[in-house]
């Protein structure tokens, strides 16, 4: 991609207050807009960097048997009013159509996905079932804030799981945190820690919540410096400094976290009120049992730049970020400087290594060293006059730069 025709430019001053850090870097970076309080437009460097993160949950979620379905955003209200929530639930966005009809607009999909699994599921052999999709949804925040970490429209990635019996549940249960674990270490978050809660709203079971450790977190939690384990501070049983339970290996320490998925159990809740049951292999008719499970897409985003940032822009990891390489030319009105800058674009193309190639002419070299810090495209690469038939290249999460061949510039950016 040429960035003199990429839209959404960056932007040094902006007119605005940011609400945070991830609000700040993503608009000036050219990755999102803010179209009032809460509501977001991504611009082409961040959907892509938002296909980056679903892709490698679509595949965990294939690999534990999940199959990607498409369910509406506009929700009929008696779906709602059969499972109670239609005047329960306080973050509703509701419509009404101009003909009379009362809607929900989606902050969650068990109102649908229920009904929906009920006209194929009939005997244990139809179980389990897993469903899963990738949309956006509403809730009507009263304060939205944080950029794009809590807003009134924002991605999700929502799975729901059917089955016989709690046993089953239980089996599958463990295998989503699992995948949930993958997902965050494969888009940069390698720790996670895992809070047990009671789900609120949603459900009175338990349920998990997994949280990305960063002084810009909204949760006040004590985690373990070795495992996995926290615990949400208001009902904390334990206090800071105290030996982890879990491991016993590790201390208890106070911090701040977003959180950035959870699962809950819904028991029969939700096949209750729509009557989906199934025929046990005794023939005796029971009610499907269910769980649920969520991860915050956009939110992801977000908390990704909050742990990867410094004070010169975003610290993309390799596997969400926009593009593999930014390839930077300098003193491009000399012929032959031009010709190498398009040879090392072309040739990059042609092994598939994805690369923003900055060809603005009217653009300063210091211009351009700080967009390139600003954007945080893992792999910096600079031909200049100075580069001769080499070429520099520098990591974004590294301080020195060195003069490679093509090559071996390809070699780096296939190892990652
Ligand atoms: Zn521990």
């Amino acid at each position: 991609m040429l960035y003199s025709k990429l839209f959404g430019k960056t932007k040094k001053t902006v007119n605005q207050q940011f609400e945070s850090k991830n609000h700040e870097l993503l608009t000036k970076g050219g990755f999102i807009d803010q179209v009032s309080s809460g509501i977001y437009s991504l611009l082409p460097l961040g959907k892509k960097v938002l296909s980056h993160i679903e892709n490698v949950i679509r595949q965990e979620m294939e690999a534990i048997g999940g199959q990607e379905i498409s369910m509406p955003l506009l929700q009929p209200k008696i779906n709602w009013q059969k499972t109670n929530r239609w005047s329960t639930v306080d973050i509703l966005f509701k419509t009404k159509s101009q003909y009379g009809q009362e809607y929900v607009i989606a902050p969650t999909h068990e109102e649908i996905v229920t009904p929906l699994a009920k006209k194929y599921i009939e005997s244990y052999r139809d179980l389990p079932l897993y469903l899963y999709h990738i949309t956006p949804k509403f809730r009507d925040e009263p304060r939205p804030k944080s950029g794009i970490l809590r807003g009134k429209e924002f991605g999700m990635k929502d799975l729901y799981s059917f089955h016989a019996d709690k046993k089953d549940f239980e089996i599958f249960y463990q295998k989503v945190i699992e995948a949930y674990l993958k997902i965050f270490n494969r888009v940069g978050l390698k720790e996670i820690k895992i809070t047990e809660a009671s789900g609120g709203s949603f459900s009175k079971k338990l349920s998990h919540e997994f949280n990305v450790i960063t002084p810009a977190g909204e949760v006040d939690l004590f985690y373990c410096s070795f495992c996995s384990f926290a615990q949400n501070q208001e009902i904390a049983t334990l206090k800071e400094g105290e030996l982890c339970p879990r491991c016993r290996k590790g201390r208890m320490i106070k911090g701040k976290a977003i959180e950035v998925g959870n699962i809950f159990d819904l028991n029969t809740r939700f096949s209750d009120s729509f009557d989906l049951f199934c025929v046990d292999n005794q023939g005796e008719k029971k009610p499907v049992y269910m769980g649920c499970y969520g991860i915050g897409t956009t939110r992801l985003l977000g908390a990704i730049v909050e742990v990867y940032h410094d004070d010169k822009g975003i610290i993309w990891p390799e596997n969400i970020a926009p593009y593999q390489v930014h390839l930077l030319g300098l003193d491009q009105q000399d012929k032959i400087v031009n010709q190498n800058c398009q040879k090392v674009y072309q040739q990059l193309i042609k092994k598939k290594i994805a690369v923003l190639f900055d060809d603005r002419q009217e653009i300063s070299a210091g211009q351009k060293f700080s967009d390139a810090d600003l954007i945080g495209i893992p792999h910096r690469l600079v031909v200049s006059k100075r580069t001769g038939e080499k070429i520099e290249y520098k990591r974004r999460d590294q301080k020195e730069s060195k003069l490679l061949t093509l090559e071996e510039i390809i070699k780096l950016c296939h190892q990652g």
